[in-house]
């Protein structure tokens, strides 16, 4: 796979290179885990939220979400929306929603992520989320006794947030690891190589220190040719960073000893060693280096990309797993692609030949053939079936009950918009790095605008 690129980014200037943990520096089989949270958030509502027992026969279903949707808690939907913040796919429970009442409700609105009845979907985290939701929006549909939309969304999150702060899915990953999390060895080739060519290299993550360590010794570990363990790749590991806080706030650093994992104040220089929480601020002044010499790799747009482009001027790159696969259906479904534009281009021919007729008509007072007009109408109309059957063939590639990732319809989806406009690099894994020197001059291809596509 390849490393695309949104911004220019001299890798050679890059003297510090900063990675989030899950989900950047280690891979996870997201359906597992993404299924044990879905599972134990069921439990967690019907224990702590007095839910109805039922919910707990709900079984997990991976496709029926995507990164990058959001909530809109208030009407209980899930929605795909574009870059321009327009709805283009609303599904309520597990049904979509007719496109009447789609086009009554949303027409008019742009949806805010700042608003507060929206929750954005944004990491593979947050797909048991998603899958919660719909089902219990389409539980309460169909008449079980639930709250409202709102509180539904309230338990989910509350539940989730649970489920991932007091041990209940990281006691099960630290029983099977090898279940939940992809150890890949070219990711720690890329590290020693960064080691190599003396980029000063951190981890920051939300993660606490002993399920940093668990994963690490894990992913890391046993792929090491020029080390004995993770820590001499790493010159500053921060933990329980409480990303996007970490950029925004002004934490205190506690140190940790990794021998004992007890915790002191530290009031000097943040230097080689364990912490936990701190701020960017002060990481920064110690490490000397200006924002523009540092670069962080998460897999989070808003916590580890977004707020860090709006704070500090480090440069950014986001590794988003989903991509694989969306790159994999976008050259699979290339040749429907082809044949839908082609059609688009006879479309607009007839539709423009059409509505000339029309002027002269109206203009110029010219007989039109009643019958030539039909003709067109029925050509056109031909081409629309086409059209729809193909479409519905190019929709097969992908999400069966969302289309693409960074697509919504014919423009980007707010997920595309946002990797555009603050990811200087995007990738599906850091090991992509891999076919690329850390000298790399990384340059964006040219973006052509409409007025520039001349004929
Ligand atoms: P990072 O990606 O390395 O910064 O760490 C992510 C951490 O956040 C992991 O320890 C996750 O268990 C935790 N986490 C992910 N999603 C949620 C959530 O929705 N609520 C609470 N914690 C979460
Ligand atoms: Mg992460």
């Amino acid at each position: 796979m390849s490393v695309y690129v949104n911004r220019i980014l001299n890798l050679k200037k890059i003297k510090a290179i900063g990675f989030d943990m899950d989900y950047t520096l280690v891979r996870y089989n997201t359906e597992e885990f993404e299924r044990l949270t879905h599972q134990k958030s069921l439990a967690k509502l019907i224990e702590l939220k007095n839910y109805p027992k039922e919910i707990g026969l709900l079984s997990f279903e991976f496709n029926r979400v995507i990164q990058g949707l959001v909530i809109d808690k208030k009407k209980g939907h899930l929605l795909k929306v574009s870059r321009f913040g327009k709805v283009k796919h609303a599904v309520f429970g597990e049904e979509p929603l007719a496109y009447k009442e789609q086009d009554r409700i949303y027409r008019n609105r742009v949806i805010d992520l700042n608003d507060t009845n929206i929750q954005s979907l944004d990491t593979s985290f947050s797909i048991s989320n998603g899958v919660l939701f719909g089902q219990l929006v389409e539980l309460k549909k169909k008449g079980l006794a639930l709250p409202d939309f709102e509180t539904i969304a309230t338990d989910i999150r509350e539940a989730i947030d649970l489920c991932h702060a007091d041990g209940t899915l990281k006691d099960i990953v630290r029983d099977d690891v090898k279940r939940f999390i992809v150890q890949d060895a070219d990711i720690v080739r890329v590290l020693e190589r960064l080691k190599d060519y003396d980029k000063k290299l951190l981890v920051i993550t939300n993660s606490d220190w002993s399920y940093c360590k668990l994963l690490l010794d894990y992913a890391i570990n046993p792929f090491l040719k020029e080390h004995k363990d993770w820590s001499e790749l790493f010159d500053i590991t921060i933990t329980l960073a409480s990303k996007p806080r970490f950029f925004t706030g002004r934490q205190a650093f506690l140190a940790i000893d990794p021998a004992t994992g007890l915790m002191s104040n530290t009031f000097g220089k943040i230097e080689n060693g364990i912490y936990q929480g701190g701020w960017a601020g002060k990481l920064q002044d110690d490490l000397g280096f200006d924002g523009d010499e540092i670069l962080y790799l998460g897999d989070h747009i808003y916590g580890d990309v977004v707020s860090i482009k709006k704070t500090f001027n480090w440069r950014t790159a986001l590794v988003l797993e989903p991509l694989e696969e969306e790159v994999a259906a976008v050259k699979a479904s290339l040749p429907v692609q082809s044949r839908i534009d082609e059609l688009m281009i006879k479309k607009e021919a007839l539709e423009t030949k059409l509505n000339n007729m029309d002027l002269k008509r109206k203009e110029e007072k010219q007989e039109v053939d009643r019958k030539d007009i039909n003709k067109l109408f029925a050509e056109i109309e031909k081409i629309n079936e086409e059209i729809s059957s193909l479409l519905e063939d190019y929709r097969k590639f992908f999400n069966p009950n969302w289309g693409e990732l960074m697509r919504a319809g014919q423009e980007e989806s707010r997920m595309a918009d946002q990797v555009e406009k603050y990811a200087c690099i995007y990738m599906a894994k850091v090991s992509d790095l891999l076919a690329h020197s850390p000298k790399t001059y990384f340059r964006p291809a040219k973006r052509v605008l409409p007025h520039e596509l001349v004929e």
